[in-house]
């Protein structure tokens, strides 16, 4: 029985450490699983081999080892996870740029994002962001964004400004600022949402109370996802579009700033 455990563990371990590499490369990624870790996650334990070992000791039992990723596909595949949840998006490739530090480790296009009950959502600006960004902001607009346009609008968002997720330059455009977020691709701002039936909401036009608690949910939520979280109030550079961004912050690179 001690054995049996045993492999039991070892197996469990197995699964955990390709889990969290998985989640490694997409860090902010949902706590589902793609559908390879799932099924080796299914697959039987090493139960019969380590029973008949009991019987006929001292047979080493060799584990189980994983399968190998099927050919054109990989569990770390970010892009892959994304479109499997209903996003519609490119890879892209990042051509040279006016500063070599401006550069993108994984990205995409995003065209559209996916909301549980079926319905999608628009990015019209078409925005170019690291995957993981990406990621969190789906994850984000499904599971936080729509349920607050629900509660206080009573509509269903359809589509979002974004701006181009991607510039090449400096912070708040300064000059000789440090370089943006959104030069590595790791921010995207939402300037507007558009509900079903066409009327828009535009962040920082703050019409009412409602308004003005809609505003600060939406951005407190957003701190959860992102390590950045700005608007309306924070300074005059975002007095009218939300920044969320993914900035590696303090020891553990999660730390939060939002205003
Ligand atoms: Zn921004």
């Amino acid at each position: 029985m001690r054995r049996r455990r045993k492999a039991l563990r070892a197996n469990s371990f197995a699964a955990l450490f390709a889990d969290s590499a998985a989640r490694d490369s997409c860090h902010g990624a949902r706590e589902g699983h793609p559908p390879e870790l799932a099924r080796r996650r299914a697959a039987p334990a090493a139960a019969p081999a380590a029973a008949s070992a009991r019987r006929a000791r001292p047979a080493p039992v060799s584990l189980p080892q994983p399968p190998a990723p099927e050919s054109g596909a990989t569990v770390n595949d970010c892009p892959a996870s994304l479109l499997a949840e209903g996003a519609t998006l490119n890879k892209v490739t990042m051509g040279a740029q006016s500063d070599s530090r401006c550069a993108i480790a994984d990205p995409v296009r995003i065209e559209s994002l996916a909301l549980r009950g079926g319905q999608r959502v628009d990015l019209p600006d078409r925005p170019t962001v690291d995957c993981a960004v990406a990621q969190t902001l789906a994850h984000f607009v499904d599971e936080a964004l729509e349920p607050l346009v629900k509660g206080t609008f009573n509509a269903s968002m359809v589509a979002l400004e974004t701006g181009p997720g991607f510039e090449c330059r400096t912070r708040d455009h300064i000059a000789g600022a440090k370089l943006s977020e959104h030069a590595n691709g790791l921010a995207i701002d939402i300037a507007s949402i558009t509900f079903a039936g066409g009327r828009v909401y535009h962040v920082g036009k703050l019409a009412d109370e409602a308004e003005r608690g809609f505003d600060h949910a939406v951005r407190a939520a957003a701190c959860g996802y992102f390590h950045t979280a700005l608007g309306p109030g924070a300074d005059a550079f975002h007095a009218s579009h939300w920044h969320l961004d993914l900035e590696s912050r303090g020891r553990n690179g999660e730390s939060k700033f939002c205003q």
